[in-house]
């Protein structure tokens, strides 16, 4: 039922389908991106990353958190997500606890954009503003390297470690933007943090794909429309940006059809970089 593929270094593993569920995971990174469907597979990752409130995108955290429980996980996952909504996730996640008189545990912690926080080893976590009309986030993950300054490389290591002692800074922090996320948003979150366009992969919506739904609809709903990318091709052809992978297709479209259509509307040079998260083998899941 999950859809898998590759970007690079990661797997990119659940399910994405616009207004119906979306939950998607890296497990080379440990994260999972929405809680939108309960997934046996991805009940067990430390780190969910909420992108706003709508029930596509945390209607499944319960359950999931049952999951969690059956396969032995004692610790609360970590639960990144728009500072706005913590208080409103508290109370519903009392409400179910009562239901079920089983407490529903995590560790929420709410964000603004451009807050920047630690995930898990070398790797952080920016929030960026996404617009949609409710508190939303993207996210932008970033693995941080201290690094011996480029001057010092060569010297042995005892004139280094001396040099430590002595106060000398002789590392520096490397920054690598591994991995951003963006979905249920305008086109303008790219304006907003052009640093989605700097990552090794970025996972971004792309809700509507032709005239079945006209761009002005679609942006009233606040969603991309895959007109909006064509015209700023130019801009995702960065060469840091190694994989665009789109998600959170509206059903309008069958999945067997979603590759062909991007094959014939993408300009070739961004269609190369370009992964569609769905299989076309099957209908859409669920
Ligand atoms: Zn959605
Ligand atoms: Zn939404």
């Amino acid at each position: 039922m999950l859809t898998e593929l590759r970007a690079g270094p990661n797997t990119i593993r659940g399910v994405s389908v616009g207004g119906v569920y979306t939950s998607l995971a890296v497990p080379e990174l440990g994260v999972l991106f929405d809680v939108g469907m309960p997934a046996r597979s991805l009940a067990t990752l430390d780190y969910w990353l909420l992108s706003h409130g709508h029930s596509d995108h945390v209607g499944a955290l319960a359950a999931q958190l049952g999951i969690r429980a059956l396969h032995g996980k004692t610790n609360a996952p970590r639960v990144y997500m728009p500072a706005e909504i913590v208080d409103d996730l508290a109370a519903a996640l009392a409400a179910l606890s009562k239901l079920q008189r089983w407490p529903l545990t995590i560790e929420a912690v709410g964000m603004h954009a451009g807050d920047e926080l630690p995930l898990r080893g070398d790797l952080h976590v920016r929030a960026v503003q996404t617009f949609h009309p409710v508190p939303s986030l993207g996210y932008v993950l970033v693995r941080k390297v201290s690094k011996l300054k480029s001057e010092y490389r060569g010297l042995p290591g005892a004139e280094i470690a001396a040099l430590r002692r002595a106060g000398e800074p002789v590392s520096q922090i490397d920054e690598r933007l591994e991995l951003g996320y963006a979905t249920d948003t305008l086109i303008s979150v790219l304006d907003h943090a052009p640093d989605l366009l700097r990552c090794g992969t970025l996972i971004l919506e792309s809700t509507f794909l032709d005239s079945r739904k006209a761009r002005a609809a679609a942006r009233a709903g606040c969603h991309i429309h895959l007109d909006e990318i064509i015209e700023r091709a130019d801009a995702f052809l960065q060469p840091e940006l190694s994989h665009l992978v789109l998600m959170h297709f509206s059903q309008l479209y069958h999945p067997h059809e979603i590759d062909g259509l991007l094959r014939a509307r993408l300009p070739a040079a961004l269609y190369q970089k370009t992964l569609a998260f769905v299989d076309p083998s099957r209908p859409w899941p669920g």
